[in-house]
This record gives C-alpha cells, sequence and structure tokens, in this order.
C-alpha cells in the first residue's frame, strides 16, 4: 500500500464528520476532514433539548464543542472549499474539491449533511434574502416586532415558530396539512404561544413586494387565495441530501445515499453517515451514532487490507 495516501477521508464539517473523526483517530487511522464550513445545521438552530446529556444548549455552542473535541486528536483538517468528486482508482479514493486538488485515501465517509429545501413559487427568488429566508435563528432577529410567516408545520417549522414568536409581533404557520408535525413538546409551545396563528391546508403560492417583501399569496383549505401582509417569511420545509458529490453511491427517490448496517454504500470502502444517509431519523443523536459505526467499519476495512 502506498504510504503518503491516507487512512481516510471524511467529506463534512458537522456532527457526522467530527464524530466519524474521534472515532476514527482513537482507532489509530490517519484521518483527513475535508469541509466547506463547520457547523452544519445545527449552528443555526436556537436551542438543543433532546441530545442526552445537555439538557438545554445551543446549536452553536454544541457545534464548536464538537469542533473543540474533533481537535483534541490528531485529525488533519481542510477547509473552505466544498468537495466535487469522489472516484476510485483501483484500490484508492480519489476526493476532488472545486480548485480540482486531488486528496487519496483507502477509505472515504461521506458526512455532507443536507441544505434547506425551497419551495420553488414565484418571488422566492426576487426575494431571498430581502424578506424570504431560510433560517429563523440567522435573520429572525431582525424582523422585531413586525409580522412574520413561517411556511411548514414540521420538525423545522414549528421549531422557527416558536423561536419567532418572541421576536416578531405576530406569527402566521402556514402548514400545507391539515395537522402540525414535530415534537410533540414543540407543537404544544406553538399552541400555547398567543401570538402564533396557524392556518392549516395553507399553500403558499407567490411572495411579493417592492425591493423588500410585503407580503404572500396562499391558497386556503377552500382553493381561495387569500393574502398576508408579512416583511418576513421563512421556508422551512425539509431538507435535501447533499448527496451529488459521486456516482459510486445507490440513492433512494428522495437522493439520500443508501447504506448497509455498517454504514457502507454500494462501494466497498465508501461508507455514508447522518442526514446525508438513508437511515433513521434525522437527529443529531442518530447522526452520531451512525458516525461512530462507520468509522469503526472504516478502520476494519483499512486495516484488513494493510494487513
Ligand atoms: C431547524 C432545525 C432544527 C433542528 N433541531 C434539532 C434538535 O433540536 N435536535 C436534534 O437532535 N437534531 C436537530 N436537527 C437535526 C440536526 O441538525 C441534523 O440531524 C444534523 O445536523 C445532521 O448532521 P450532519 O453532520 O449529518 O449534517 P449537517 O449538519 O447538514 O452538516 C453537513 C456538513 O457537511 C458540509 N458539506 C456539505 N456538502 C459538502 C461538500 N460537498 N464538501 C465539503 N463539505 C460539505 C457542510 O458545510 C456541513 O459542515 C435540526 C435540524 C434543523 C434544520
Amino acid at each position: 500500500m502506498t504510504e503518503d495516501v491516507r487512512d481516510l477521508i471524511i467529506v463534512g464539517g458537522a456532527v457526522a464528520a467530527q464524530t466519524s473523526a474521534i472515532y476514527a483517530a482513537r482507532s489509530g487511522m490517519d484521518v483527513l476532514v475535508i469541509a466547506d464550513e463547520y457547523g452544519g445545521q445545527i449552528n443555526n438552530t436556537d436551542v438543543v433539548e433532546n441530545y442526552t446529556g445537555f439538557k438545554h444548549i445551543s446549536g452553536p455552542e454544541l457545534a464548536e464543542n464538537y469542533l473543540e473535541h474533533m481537535r483534541d486528536y490528531d485529525v488533519e483538517e481542510e477547509k473552505g472549499e466544498k468537495i466535487v468528486d469522489i472516484r476510485k482508482n483501483n484500490e484508492i479514493f480519489e476526493v476532488e474539491n472545486e480548485s480540482g486538488d486531488v486528496f487519496e485515501s483507502y477509505s472515504v465517509i461521506i458526512a455532507t449533511g443536507g441544505h434547506r429545501r425551497k419551495l420553488d413559487v414565484p418571488g422566492e427568488e426576487e426575494f431571498e434574502n430581502k424578506g424570504v429566508g431560510y433560517c429563523a435563528v440567522c435573520d429572525g432577529p431582525l424582523y422585531q416586532g413586525e409580522t412574520v410567516a413561517v411556511i411548514g408545520g414540521g420538525y423545522a417549522g414549528t421549531e422557527a415558530a416558536v423561536y419567532l414568536s418572541d421576536i416578531a409581533e405576530k406569527v402566521y404557520v402556514l402548514s400545507r396539512s391539515g395537522v402540525l408535525k414535530g415534537e410533540e413538546i414543540t407543537r404544544e409551545k406553538v399552541k400555547e404561544a398567543e401570538n402564533v396563528e396557524v392556518l392549516e391546508e395553507a399553500l403558499t403560492q407567490e411572495f411579493y413586494g417592492n425591493n423588500l417583501l410585503e407580503g404572500l399569496k396562499y391558497e386556503d383549505e377552500n382553493g381561495e387565495l387569500q393574502e398576508l401582509e408579512v416583511t418576513g417569511a421563512f421556508v422551512e420545509i425539509g431538507t435535501v441530501p447533499n448527496s451529488d458529490i459521486t456516482d459510486l453511491v445507490e440513492t433512494n427517490e428522495g437522493g439520500y445515499i443508501k447504506v448497509d448496517r455498517e454504514m457502507q454504500t454500494g462501494t466497498e470502502g465508501l461508507f455514508a453517515a447522518g442526514d446525508v444517509a438513508d437511515w433513521g431519523a434525522q437527529q443529531l443523536i442518530v447522526s452520531g451514532g451512525m458516525a461512530c459505526q462507520a468509522a469503526l467499519n472504516a478502520s476494519d476495512y483499512v486495516k484488513e487490507r494493510k494487513s
């Protein structure tokens, strides 16, 4: 085996990547972590209250803890560019970034998570960052005392509504289905917040304004077009997996990477963990568990080939 080829490359910069890196380093692998940015989705989350051992911690603080923990180990880091391709040449993986730099390894873990899904309606692009946003925690404070809307009544939508209810004067939640989804405890908080109004079976059709967002149009449960005057609208309708970086994996209809019990993809030595993988609940604790498993199996895989 070639000595300047690393044992493992991990692509990603959040909980799944950093957990994998810790387990891999502890099992004696030489590890390179490549990320465009650190923190991931939890960095844009207000509070986390369901991660064992932490009754209440802010998303950014938890993200910082992960990074610090990883840095206790001898892990090499490359930050600032996206990976655009992963190939396999004989037994060696070639991992290429946007500038065309290629890094080599015997195994790879894809831990690239997901990005926010867009609504794809007129005005969404025009008013992006001019009222339309995808991160309530990042941009919510700009709407102090104003009227805002949250599009989406699921896990992220209900969390965003609770967060915004302390900032905005009025928060509308437009839920496509008849009921709110997400965690029961968060749904209860939405119901209790006096300044939050849930519009069920409300299909957002268009954003409008004049340079800045002034409102949105939606179809109500009777199929009639209604208008809401809002200065901010947060689209919280789920995530799209960042799986489009290699042809070496199979994905399901949603684009999530298929893995087996070992977290291995269809290609030997290529693993996936976290929200990018087709596996269970999209939660920190699940991502961390998958990442642990992927790293331990990558370690076994490489050790077997080196022996
Ligand atoms: C609003 C919201 C609230 C949430 N609240 C909770 C909660 O309270 N509790 C909980 O357990 N979970 C919560 N989650 C879910 C949790 O955030 C995810 O399960 C977790 O972030 C998944 O981690 P990940 O490492 O797989 O991916 P991500 O967090 O998506 O991170 C992916 C990482 O990979 C990097 N990356 C992406 N593509 C590339 C590429 N091509 N090249 C290099 N790097 C790349 C990204 O920059 C990022 O660093 C919440 C999610 C959202 C959206």
